[in-house]
């Protein structure tokens, strides 16, 4: 009997199996575990002033930088995490750069009829794509967006009961068994593929662009911007929300007035300072060797 199948299958071993088609679509995927959190515990946890790591050490344990499409290495993740019983799915990664648009349910708010609104408004229709229902009842809408444009995480920015997944966040994908129930894609969704963002959709996504030459009070207004931003970061978007805000900082030719401010709100959210410094650098750099490609 089917149920009783189901349950002769380790979880881990279903989780992944699914991994490995979403894998397959060319989404780079984690091992998550039934709290919705990275399956592997850093490598770091036990050392007492570990040094920012994204995986460069080698060893798995670096939460959204495992993912992977390799089906090998994610059946090393899964054989590290074998009470993973899910999968998430990073997004803004190459080839499909997935934004996830998360209507949630559970504030009471309708973030359905929020999305039809701002669609209405801004004049965009949500094309078809694929559509994952949560156990709460929420939806994840998948849109792909363009190779050059980094999409930030965002929480009840655009509306509220709207969240948006982007570059260095990840979605829990279809399949995945949590302690709240199990993600499923909603029927007749789960083999299109997955749609391009609306343009006016993607305007209300991204930050205004970026200003050279700023006034000294915008310059204030848009610095403050960035430093709220980093002191809204939840645990786990600490880092990437930091160099985010580092490399924007950076790009506005704010970057060395704002890093003291920026360190300091990171270390608000709970980063060490050696650890902001070291991210805001980061930022720095990869800033000036843009420039300097450009
Ligand atoms: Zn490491």
């Amino acid at each position: 009997m089917a149920t009783t199948d189901r349950h002769a299958v380790p979880l881990a071993t279903l989780a992944l199996a699914h991994a490995l088609s979403a894998a397959e679509r060319g989404l780079a995927v984690i091992p998550l575990s039934r709290t919705k959190l990275p399956a592997l515990r850093s490598p770091h946890r036990d050392e007492p002033d570990p040094a920012p790591c994204h995986g460069e050490c080698g060893r798995p344990g670096h939460g959204v930088y495992d993912a992977t499409t390799d089906p090998r290495r994610i059946r090393d993740l899964f054989a590290a995490a074998p009470r993973a019983t899910g999968y998430g799915i990073a997004c803004g990664l190459p080839p499909h750069h997935l934004i996830g648009v998360d209507l949630d349910t559970k504030s009471g708010t309708d973030s359905s009829s929020a999305l039809r609104e701002l669609a209405l408004r801004h004049l965009f229709t949500i094309p078809d794509t694929v559509v994952v229902a949560t156990p709460s009842g929420g939806r994840h809408v998948w849109l792909s967006g363009p190779p050059d444009v980094v999409v930030p995480n965002s929480a009840g920015r655009l509306a509220p009961g709207i969240d948006i997944r982007g570059a260095g966040g990840y979605l829990v994908g279809p399949g995945s068994r949590t302690a709240q129930g199990v993600y499923s894609a909603v029927p007749g969704t789960a083999h299109l593929p997955v749609a391009p963002c609306p343009p006016a959709l993607l305007r209300l996504l991204t930050p205004p662009p970026r200003v050279h030459h700023p006034s000294p009070a915008h310059a204030g207004q848009h610095g403050q911007g960035l430093v709220q931003f980093v002191l809204a970061a939840h645990e786990g978007q600490r880092n990437t929300r930091l160099f985010w805000a580092a490399c924007r900082a950076y790009e506005s030719d704010l970057g060395d007035s704002l890093t003291n401010a920026l360190v300091e709100a990171a270390t608000r959210t709970g980063l060490t300072e050696r650890e902001a410094r070291s991210t805001v650098a980061s930022a720095a750099r990869l800033t000036q060797r843009n420039d300097a490609e450009a």
